[in-house]
């Protein structure tokens, strides 16, 4: 094997700014971040995760007063909050970094002198509008009114024209080595989409940039003029560089700059992609390769905000859920460059058909049958056939397309491969019959086999999902015996047949729950819907005995013309063949129910229904409109009782 060291792999959020506490949005971010920094540390690479926060600026100032605190003191607090969010949410990050701390702000300092000496920092007049009241000067970019002059956003006040003396960043000297830099680095700025927005600002010229302040007290002092601080996204942006190191920390420094890869909103998109690097290009440090611009969430269709009331919290999901259901709807859901939506009837659909029904039952129903057939132990089993090595080797194809989704960024696409192959190994199960085989001793080895390479295709399965759903990539790992945890094996030394034979088997728990969209609800206190359930009576239990219920086999099964939830469903009923008519055509396609065995009551009066006589009746549960029918987990015969 090639001892070649890989290149170090080194991933940041932005900076969260720290007057307010952290919602979903800050969450997705630094979920990307952690998914990509575990898969390169499975890939062998040197990783560094950098996130943290960004405490100065009038907005803290005026948050905190507003507190009765001060702006440190705020910070500290929300930064608790942050670091708890991170711990809860199993982020993985190597340094957080805060700009009060004293090395960040002799970094920018140091920074800030070196490129006025250089000449790209000067002192001249900023002339804008300004809020008395906000003590605030309004953003270039709000209009002009008829009268003549401008009105504050924020308190809708008459804002004033005013000079003051401040130092000034010459952004207008790197328009030209933008413009080539972006010519030759045509994946710095990412989806490509955005890059094109970036171009066409910067071809428009840019104007110096004003980057201290006199009114504001709450920030880096500028070295020699004190009464000058240093305007908050100068300072801030900085932290890329003072966290990795510079100027205190020079072997990390060395080793993860320039960043691989900085992830950010899109909203933020203009300082990371053209202020960012034109600081770097002056101060004549390397360029990040790629700003990753990710898209918003909305809630229920709608932008999330504040002052909307509708910002997610995430607690609720992990209080309720644990992380790894929220991380995996967050990446799977879209895209990283789109927007998303995010509404409880999504988010529920996604962990009870993709987590609960696909992944979850996979594993509970293959640890159920290794335990009740094979002793609990992992056996070697007779050997391969044709579809045998069909799901090992589209377990090989599924490790490099992962890969190859994972370098590129798009993690969803490589989720919905990983469901692709989850949804071939419960085809596997189902053609290869295990419950049966296990019927008859001569096909022990058969039986070891089919079991043996449904047990390996979810260790592999685990092992893919690391990256985004630690917790339980290993919870399976442990179901299945191994000893490590899925994060000591490198992904190149990962092999299928690597379950090894004897492994001692866990009892099947269940990895992820199954929740009702109306509990959820409740948990996040909004208006509970409507409980439809009323008391029920009790009953006896010779009323009980009344039922006559059966094991039915589904024989055939086609949708009733003109609908589309009904199905027609024939059953044996072990004397006799019955008609029923079930509206069970959302859940369930014709194909998949036919030769599965079902619990039916046979003495109920007949219905006509769509001009059929329905001569039986299923039974199933009722989740959010759905009809789940329950299957047995093993073989019966149809026409047993049951009772
Ligand atoms: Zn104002």
């Amino acid at each position: 094997m090639s001892k070649t060291p890989k290149p170090p792999f080194s991933v940041t959020t932005p900076i969260y700014y720290v007057n307010d506490v952290p919602h979903i949005g800050h969450a997705y971010t630094t979920i990307i971040a952690d998914a990509l920094a575990r898969f390169n540390r499975l890939q062998g690479k040197d990783v560094f995760f950098l996130t943290g926060t960004d405490e100065h600026g009038q907005k803290i100032e005026k948050a905190a007063s507003e507190k009765g605190l001060q702006p440190r003191e705020l910070a500290d607090q929300v930064v608790g909050r942050i670091k708890d969010l991170w711990r809860e949410l199993n982020i993985s990050h190597d340094f957080f970094i805060r700009t009060t701390e004293s090395f960040h702000e002799r970094g920018v300092q140091k920074i800030f002198l070196k490129l006025k000496e250089k000449g790209d920092i000067y002192k001249g007049a900023y002339q804008g509008w300004y809020c008395v009241s906000d003590e605030n000067f309004l953003a270039e970019e709000v209009p002009l009114e008829p009268e003549g002059d401008k009105i504050c956003p924020d308190c809708g006040k008459r804002a004033i024209l005013v000079s003051e003396e401040c130092y000034f960043f010459r952004m207008s000297r790197y328009q030209k080595p933008l413009l080539d830099f972006y010519a030759q680095n045509p994946d710095f700025v990412r989806p490509a989409s955005r890059m094109n927005e970036v171009v066409s600002f910067v071809r428009q010229g840019l104007k110096d940039l004003s980057i201290t302040r006199t009114t504001v007290k709450w920030g880096i002092a500028v070295p020699d003029d004190p009464k000058h601080t240093i305007y908050v996204w100068f300072d801030a942006l900085h932290n890329y560089l003072t966290g990795a190191g510079y100027d205190w920390d020079l072997a990390t420094f060395e080793k993860f700059w320039p960043a691989t890869v900085h992830l950010i909103g899109k909203d933020i998109l203009r300082f990371h992609a053209i202020f960012w690097p034109a600081f770097l290009m002056a101060a004549g440090f390397p360029l990040p390769r790629t700003v990753f611009g990710h898209g918003w969430w909305l809630r229920d269709e709608a932008k999330m905000s504040k002052s909307r009331g509708n910002v997610l919290d995430p607690h609720i999901i992990l209080k309720t859920f644990g992380p790894d259901p929220l991380r995996y709807f967050l990446l799977r859901e879209i895209p990283v460059g789109l927007d998303g939506n995010f509404s409880h009837e999504g988010f529920l659909h996604r962990v009870n058909s993709d987590l609960a029904n696909d992944l979850g039952n996979l594993v509970h129903r293959t640890l159920t049958m290794i335990q009740g057939y094979l002793g609990g132990l992992i056996e070697e089993g007779g050997a391969e056939q044709e579809n045998d090595r069909k799901i090992r080797e589209e377990f090989e194809e599924l490790k490099k397309k992962v890969a190859e989704h994972f370098e590129n960024y798009a993690v969803s696409r490589a989720l919905e491969e990983i469901w692709v192959y989850i949804n071939a190994a419960n085809k596997y199960l189902a053609e290869n019959e295990p419950w049966k085989i296990a019927q008859d001793i001569s096909q022990r080895k058969r039986l070891s086999r089919i079991l043996y390479q449904t047990a390996a295709a979810i260790r592999g399965v685990g092992y893919l999902l690391s990256p985004v759903m630690p917790g339980s990539s290993l919870k399976i790992w442990q179901s299945l015996g191994e000893k490590e945890p899925p994060e000591k094996m490198p992904y190149a030394e990962f092999e299928f047949e690597g379950l090894k034979a004897g492994s001692k088997i866990q009892r099947a728990k269940p990895l992820f729950p199954r929740v009702l969209l109306e509990d959820f609800l409740k948990e996040e206190e909004r208006p509970a819907l409507e409980k439809k359930e009323t008391k029920m009576e009790v009953i006896s239990f010779d009323e009980f005995k009344r039922m006559d219920l059966r094991v039915g086999e589904i024989l055939k099964a086609e949708k009733v013309p003109g609908t589309d939830k009904l199905l027609k469903i024939e059953v044996d009923v072990g004397t006799e063949k019955r008609t029923m008519v079930a509206g069970v055509a959302d859940t369930y396609s014709p194909e998949e129910l036919i030769g599965k065995k079902l619990v039916v009551i046979v003495n109920l009066k007949p219905a006509v229904i769509r001009g059929i006589e329905s001569q039986a009746m299923l039974l199933a549960a009722e989740i959010d409109g759905k009809a789940i029918i329950p299957f047995f987990d093993r073989d019966v015969p149809a026409g047993a009782k049951v009772k």
